[in-house]
């Protein structure tokens, strides 16, 4: 009999995951671990034959030994950075992920952080909140009906930005190295290279997976190119973005404002006391974190904590490709399965 380990679901979803999965698959019995996988929470389960996981546990050789049984891993996630494949290959296990749940979702999330820099609406509200002045002095924004938004990776998140954007009357431009002429026609956008989406944008959202080739994709040298008022959104990765050019373009008033929803070297802002702890920090990363302490501070930024995804929806279609990924290899026909 398979046995399934459901690693750091909360609550509602392991309610959600168990009133489902005894239905499709009645005969894998169901066990939940409210805690993570790592190695240095090594699991105990040693009859688990199928787990899942989230994001925030880390799968290695170490883990694997502690689960001598384990036949199939599906992640309750679209990436899979935190399984070691080369390990899983070895034992032969499988891997799932879920490769979309939240392009809408994510896309929302972008448009919210648009508004907030381009309505100074988080000025706004804290002032009345805080009590401290009900006017609206200083809070002159701009419309976004008019202007151009030029959105860099026109993939799934990408498309619904566009037709958000395309609601609030905007111009769109779009730069990707595999531009998708069907949408082209379809959202009625041009196509141009990253330096001139760059020098026409009033608007710049970054929707790009991070690669080698995004890495630092929004340097010294792309910033010096958008107007000084436009606006960088990011909800794609930190690193795509180099913090500290960001930081300087800024503070120099060469750039509008900026909404993040991801920074570099989130990690250690998440916890930072365990980063000073490391032995390994190098002067660059000691000097990203400062630069994101500034970003976080200045008054035409605003900075969310990798928050895109998180909505009761997307979250519940990523419980049901979870489903759908544990019965396909229940069945004997994996689906969403990853490649090392
Ligand atoms: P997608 O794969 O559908 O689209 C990515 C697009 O980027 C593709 O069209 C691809 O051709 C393009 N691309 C690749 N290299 C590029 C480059 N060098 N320059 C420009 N474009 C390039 O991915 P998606 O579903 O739209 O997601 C985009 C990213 O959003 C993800 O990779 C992930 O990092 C991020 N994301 C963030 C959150 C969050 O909570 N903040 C949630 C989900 C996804």
């Amino acid at each position: 009999m398979e046995k399934l380990l459901i690693y750091g679901a909360a609550p509602w979803e392991r309610e959600y995951l168990e009133s489902r999965l005894k239905t499709v698959v009645p005969d894998v019995a169901l066990a939940f671990n409210e805690k993570t996988v790592s190695p240095t929470h090594i699991p105990t389960e040693v009859d688990a034959t199928l787990c899942s996981i989230f994001v925030d546990s880390k799968i290695d050789e170490t883990v694997l030994a502690a689960l001598p049984q384990l036949k199939f891993i599906a992640t309750r996630s679209t990436g899979y950075d935190h399984v070691d494949l080369a390990a899983t290959t070895a034992r032969n296990i499988t891997v799932s992920s879920v490769p979309s749940y939240g392009e809408n979702t994510v896309a929302e999330f972008a448009f919210a952080l648009l508004l907030m820099v381009s309505r100074k609406m988080y000025e706004a509200v804290r002032r009345v909140r805080d009590g401290s002045q009900f006017n609206y002095e200083g809070l002159q924004g701009f419309d976004l009906k008019g202007r151009t938004i030029g959105v860099v990776g026109t993939g799934r998140i990408g498309r619904h930005i566009m037709n958000m954007a395309k609601g609030f009357g905007m111009t769109i431009v779009g730069y990707d190295p595999y531009p998708n002429e069907a949408l082209a026609k379809e959202v009625g956008f041009t196509y141009l290279s990253l330096e001139e989406l760059l020098k026409v944008s009033d608007v710049v959202t970054l929707h790009v997976p991070y690669l080698p080739s995004t890495h630092h994709i929004i340097n010294a040298a792309a910033l010096a190119l958008m107007k000084p008022t436009a606006v960088l959104i990011n909800t794609s990765r930190g690193a795509v973005i180099d913090t500290t050019a960001l930081a300087v373009a800024l503070k120099e008033g060469k750039l509008g404002g900026a909404g993040l929803d991801v920074i570099e070297e989130e990690g250690a802002i998440k916890d930072e006391a365990a980063f000073l702890r490391q032995d390994n920090t190098t002067a660059e990363t000691l000097r990203t974190v400062l630069a994101d302490h500034i970003l976080m501070d200045l008054p035409n930024v605003v900075v969310t904590p990798h928050a895109a995804f998180n909505t009761r929806e997307a979250l519940q279609r990523i419980l049901d490709t979870t489903i759908e990924n544990i019965v396909g290899f229940v069945k004997g026909a994996p689906v969403n399965v990853v490649k090392p």
